[in-house]
């Protein structure tokens, strides 16, 4: 893109109710950092935007200037999307009101809201909707994007449970996208991710869910363990979802030292409904540790709770000081039997580092049942993701561990070449036209995109050129 006018910091102020923020202003450092580490950049402009019409202001000047625009709203992005060098941060941090209607469980969020901050006040009713493992992460990215979290065989993807979207698109119009009004849009923008415009909020169906049983299982490890594992988690009632994280146990209360920085597994587990019926779900999986020849669990934290509690206080958070340097891949598997269990085993065991994971997620379920092309999430019939992932300490380090990963995902890799976009990083358009969006699915979100983005104004994201 050419630039055509620089950016008058003064007039852009002006013309916005929120806060325009320069790199003169004393909160510019604080403020540019994304979650990620290693990303710096420096936007000539962020400008936390107040409203529906600065949100129009911004895009406007994006088009006009010709700068760069990203988008922002939890700032998780693995890619560093939500932040530019010289361009324009267009910052939801402040949209923040959320309408929760009891009565016809639904929610209108506004983009700003992070995934905790829309759980935590749902669940005052009794309600629930289904984000991802982190509360910090925004409900902008990991909705326009799919949402695989603790309610993914129970109640679907996130996409799975939105009912409408306002956004504002390249020519600066709000439109609303839903199943009757623009229902292309509606459709891309379930997947699609940030390609085809600004969501200023989102309108959510919501489930009962007055508790869960749920936390922490710290299990030992081995081939067997995980095989068992995955196999339990296919034949367990939709109910109960979980992230199987195989990696070096953490320093946790009730971890035994003995333990510490050993592999096991760190799951996160989630039974939506009843507690009986939640504890009997959940037993196969405390007497794994059997396989190992423990008597029990390394630490077993399962426990009735209500559903905010799954998101961990301390979860990163942009403004916090957590900014982890990290290299990570994501694929879907057909399948975890023995062979790639021992595989993964391997790949864990053949790297000395303090934090490398395989994180195994059994989908199937509710996200199953939806129909392939429904929305422009395409992978309903992939039973297993994986995400492999390894921390670096400096850019000597990270050659290492990019290498590990890359050896591990070969290693992996199953007739299922599919990726979910939110697990994407900088991996280039071959990745995002065959493995995030395949087939006719790319085709159809490009002709969307030209219809209403043809000037690719929104191209910081896993991008879509317009056909
Ligand atoms: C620690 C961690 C845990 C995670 N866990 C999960 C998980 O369990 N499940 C899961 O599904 N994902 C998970 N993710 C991935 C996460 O969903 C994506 O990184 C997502 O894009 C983050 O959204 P964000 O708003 O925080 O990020 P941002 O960096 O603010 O946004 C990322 C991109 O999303 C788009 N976007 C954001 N807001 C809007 C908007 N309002 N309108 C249009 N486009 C927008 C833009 O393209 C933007 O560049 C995790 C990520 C991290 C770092």
């Amino acid at each position: 893109m050419t630039v055509s006018t620089a950016l008058d910091l003064a007039q852009l102020r002006a013309s916005i109710a929120g806060r325009v923020i320069g790199p003169n202003d004393d909160d510019y450092d604080a403020l540019r950092k994304v979650v990620m580490g290693g990303i710096d950049r420096r936007p000539a402009a962020i400008v936390r935007v107040a409203n529906v019409d600065d949100v129009k202001a911004v895009v406007g000047v994006a088009r006009e200037t010709g700068l760069d625009l990203a988008i922002r709203s939890g700032g998780h992005s693995a890619k560093g999307d939500s932040t530019t060098d010289g361009g324009i941060v267009l910052d939801l941090r402040d949209m923040k009101a959320l309408d929760i209607d009891p009565e016809a469980k639904t929610a209108w969020a506004e983009a700003g809201l992070t995934a905790g901050e829309v759980t935590t006040a749902v669940a005052e009713h009794g309600l629930a909707i289904g984000f991802g493992d982190t509360g910090s992460v925004g409900i902008g990215g990991i909705t326009t994007g799919g949402g695989v979290g603790y309610l993914v065989r129970k109640h679907g993807l996130t996409i799975d449970n939105l009912l409408a979207a306002d956004i504002v698109t390249a020519d600066g119009q709000l439109l609303r996208a839903d199943k009757d009004t623009n229902p292309d849009l509606f459709w891309a923008i379930r997947g699609g991710g940030g390609n085809f415009g600004v969501v200023t909020r989102f309108k959510y169906r919501l489930v009962d869910l007055p508790g869960i049983v749920g936390g922490i299982l710290v299990l030992p490890v081995n081939a067997e363990i995980i095989e068992r594992y995955i196999a339990l988690s296919e034949e367990a009632p939709d109910e109960l979802s979980s992230i199987a994280n195989v990696m070096p146990v953490p320093p946790l209360p009730g971890v035994p030292e003995e333990w510490l920085g050993k592999l096991g597994i760190f799951a996160l587990m989630t039974y939506a409904g009843e507690a009986e019926a939640g504890q009997k779900a959940l037993q196969p999986f405390r007497d794994l540790a059997q396989l190992a020849g423990l008597d029990a669990p390394i630490a077993d934290m399962l426990r009735p709770m209500t559903y905010p509690e799954m998101y961990f206080p301390e979860d990163a958070d942009a403004g916090s000081d957590y900014h982890p340097l990290a290299v990570s891949y994501n694929l879907l598997l057909d399948r975890c039997d023995r062979p790639s269990a021992q595989t993964i085993m391997e790949h864990l065991e053949a790297l000395d580092a303090p934090m490398r994971v395989a994180q195994l997620r059994v989908l199937g379920g509710a996200m199953a049942r939806v129909r392939n092309d429904a929305t422009a999430f395409a992978h309903r019939a992939s039973p297993i993701m994986v995400n492999i992932a390894a921390f670096y300490e400096g850019e000597a380090d990270r050659a290492e561990k990019q290498a590990w990963m890359e050896g591990f995902a070969s290693a992996i890799r199953q007739s299922d070449g599919g990726a979910y976009v939110n697990f994407v990083g900088d991996e280039g358009p071959e990745r995002v036209r065959n493995a995030v969006y395949p087939g006719k699915t790319y085709d159809r979100l490009a002709e969307i995109k030209r219809r209403y983005d043809p000037g690719n104004l929104f191209h910081l994201n896993q991008n879509i050129p317009p056909a």
